[in-house]
């Protein structure tokens, strides 16, 4: 029988192999030259002033907040991301409010702004450019503009992802962008994850977040540091960022290897029952391949097709839960929202295998596997 196939997995290569090496038998294993090195190369690619590299994406989230919110404000956010979006609202004590999503996925912005003309003192919009299909950054730009909000794009679904020639993570029409590298992401460092942003304000702020809130005093006397506010550690390693170096040189191959898998997708699934969650965007970045499935129609559940696909060592995926629904977000009050697309939405997506190795046999083995079960 054929390996498993998982919704997503890292691309590693030998020079990515051989980066990892290089650094262990170097002097520096963590706070070294390569994460300067890594986070000039991503600002690079994203286009973006400055980037600060750190332990992982939820920790980008935590840092970003910190210095974008303060305790109560109300902060509009996606019920359609993964957890750690919302939660890092709550770990700064601000409060998210859900909005409901576009069919594409992505938060609704008209919404937005009916919630803005309603409430004035809503302070920050957090968007997620899901699975990979930027939202529409001039309606970003002129909500910022307009209601003077702080903007967050997480960007963890959209590292090479364009809008027009905007690009994900270029932080254009926001304060910060955040990124991770988790393996599943377009370019891995193990655990990872990065903020961009165009503010020396912010970059210096985050900088001396990341570490203890500590800043060094050399100009005081040489063992002198100082500290100011109440940082972490969530510094990430030159191991990592080597890997992330390696990783980010092929990119582009991997987004491009993306995009057919998607074409191919697309093209199986046309006059079918399987309803891609968009038409074929150039600009997306493809993080995920979701289609949504009518099963109020069907012989076959949700849960029982999930069952099924793995028995033939396929490995499907959801995203998302909706984040309010939570037991947690329920305990807080959350749960009851109107979220009527995002409910539907929930009812009938489904991700599917997508990653750059996933060859043309996979994907047509997953392919008529899906087509099988759902017609039986
Ligand atoms: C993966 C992910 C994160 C968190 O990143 P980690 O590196 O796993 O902490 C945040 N937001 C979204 C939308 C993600 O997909």
């Amino acid at each position: 029988m054929i390996d498993f196939i998982p919704y997503g997995k890292q691309t590693i290569d030998e020079d990515d192999i051989n980066s990892v090496i290089e650094v262990l038998k170097s002097p520096f294993l963590t706070t070294g030259p390569k994460i300067e090195e890594f986070e000039k190369k991503l600002a690079n690619y994203c286009n973006v002033n400055y980037c600060i590299a750190v332990t992982n994406g939820t920790a980008a989230l935590h840092l970003a907040s910190m210095v974008l919110l303060n305790k109560n404000d109300k902060v509009l956010t996606t019920p359609n991301s993964f957890l750690a979006t919302s939660n890092s609202i709550l770990y700064v004590k601000a409060k998210p409010i859900f909005v409901d999503i576009y069919e594409d996925g992505n938060i609704n912005l008209d919404l937005c702004e009916e919630e803005l003309k309603k409430d004035s003192t809503i302070k920050a919009i957090y968007v997620v450019h899901f699975s990979g299909k930027a939202v529409n950054q001039e309606k970003l730009k002129y909500l910022k503009d307009r209601y003077n909000i702080k903007i967050l794009e997480d960007c963890a679904h959209s590292l090479g992802a364009n809008f027009g020639n905007i690009k994900a993570g270029s932080s254009t029409n926001s304060d910060c962008s955040i990124l991770s590298f988790h393996p599943v992401k377009h370019i891995t460092t193990g655990e990872g994850g990065a903020i961009t942003t165009n503010s020396k304000e912010l970059y210096e702020k985050l900088l001396e977040l990341r570490a203890h809130g500590m800043q060094r005093r050399v100009d005081i006397a040489p063992w002198y540091y100082e500290m100011n506010s109440l940082g972490f550690n969530y510094r990430i390693t030159d191991i990592a960022c080597a890997l992330g170096i390696s990783q980010l040189k092929k990119i582009d191959n991997f987004i491009e290897k993306r995009k057919n898998i998607a074409k191919n997708y697309d093209k199986a699934f046309l006059n079918s029952i399987v309803k891609p969650l968009y038409n074929f965007d150039k600009d997306s970045s493809y993080h995920l391949y979701v289609v949504r499935v009518d099963f109020s129609k069907l012989n076959i559940t949700k849960i029982k097709l999930f069952n099924k696909m793995k028995e033939k060592n396929i490995g499907l995926q959801l995203h998302y839960i909706p984040i309010n629904k939570q037991p947690f977000y329920k305990n807080l009050g959350y749960g009851k929202e109107n979220t009527p697309i995002m409910d539907r939405y929930y009812e009938e997506c489904f991700s599917l295998p997508m990653y750059p190795t996933l060859t043309i046999e996979e994907q047509e083995y997953v392919i008529k596997n899906l087509l099988e079960l759902l017609n039986d």
